[in-house]
């Protein structure tokens, strides 16, 4: 089986009726690009940033040693886009030990983009370290766990902010697209809000879900209620896609969902187009959609987006 996934990594993932289907990796480290490239990927969809944070004991990465990470995964992926969300530390990443257990909910807390926000200087040190690495390759910088206006605007000010402070080094620097995690429920729902700022998004199943069904993702006494497929988790991602579509912006998923193989056929059905996953899914899921006619998944999709337990009728 493992073989015969592999003759299809350089086969094209495109459906039987013709569709481009864009398989994105998930990575954590700048040396996981070449897993990425080796899988097959067509790009990096998130570079969960966070992990070069992590576990230093409270010293941060400076804006060198950073430059040099985002630069190294750039150059990595040799010439295809790379998605680089900025840190998204808390909750089920805590920065350190010594952050480990200091917040009531960390979940509910001062995380990602939060914690972000709330020291914009050392924010800017990681915007304009990806702004100097998009000088090398094609950068999108993704915002996560946005659910505010107001913090889509501090967002937007401070990477204005960092590209003034390298314009008055003067250092060079690239353009980049800027794109927001959709992973509160509140952020889908004013999804048209987000449309207006952003040049596109990303689904975050595995917090959507989380925040959804006020389910702890790291909580195994409630693991059996964590539902990819329930209704209102489903009905919010639909009308994400759908709302994107309709202005003609990008919109992948990159939660564990867009790698569940289970879950291609639905998606597709949904009209996403744009998965972002773990390297190691890549081909299983290229194999789902070289199978797949989005024709015929729209209608079925629909039949599943409206029943009682969707999951009934994920096998048909
Ligand atoms: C998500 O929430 O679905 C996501 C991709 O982000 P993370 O798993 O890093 O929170
Ligand atoms: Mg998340």
């Amino acid at each position: 089986e493992r073989e015969r996934l592999a003759r299809l990594r350089h086969t094209p993932s495109i459906t039987l009726d013709g569709q481009r289907i864009e398989l994105l990796a998930n990575i954590e480290q700048p040396a996981d690009a070449a897993v990425a490239v080796r899988a097959g990927a067509v790009g990096v969809g998130l570079f969960r940033t966070e992990f070069l944070f992590m576990g230093r004991n409270g010293s941060l990465p400076d804006e060198e040693e950073q430059y040099q990470a985002y630069r190294d995964a750039v150059e990595g992926m040799q010439g295809l886009p790379v998605t680089i969300r900025t840190i998204d530390i808390g909750a089920d990443k805590p920065l350190d030990k010594t952050h480990k257990d200091d917040h009531l909910n960390p979940a509910l807390g001062l995380r990602a983009i939060r914690w972000s926000l709330a020291d914009p200087a050392m924010f800017r040190v990681q915007l304009r370290a990806v702004l100097r690495a998009a000088a090398h390759g094609q950068i999108n910088v993704l915002f996560p766990m946005l659910a505010h206006a107001s913090e889509i605007h501090q967002a937007l000010a401070q990477v204005a902010l960092a590209r003034a402070e390298l314009d008055a080094r003067p250092q060079v620097y690239g353009a980049v697209r800027l794109g927001a995690m959709v992973e509160v429920p509140a952020a889908a729902l004013m999804v048209n809000t987000f449309l207006r700022y952003f040049d596109f998004l990303s689904i975050g199943t595995n917090d959507l879900i989380q925040y959804t069904l006020a389910i702890d993702r790291t909580d195994e006494a409630v693991s059996h209620l964590y539902d990819p497929l329930h209704p209102a988790v489903l009905r919010l991602v639909t009308e994400v896609i759908a709302a994107c579509r309709a202005q003609g912006k990008s919109v992948s998923v990159c939660g564990e969902t867009a790698g569940d193989v289970t879950m291609t056929r639905l998606l597709l059905g949904l009209g996403l187009r744009s998965f972002s996953m773990h390297p190691a899914q890549i081909l299983a899921v290229k194999q789902e959609v070289l199978r797949a006619d989005t024709r015929k998944l729209a209608s079925w999709a629909q039949q599943v987006l409206t029943a009682e337990d969707p999951s009934a009728l994920l096998g048909a």
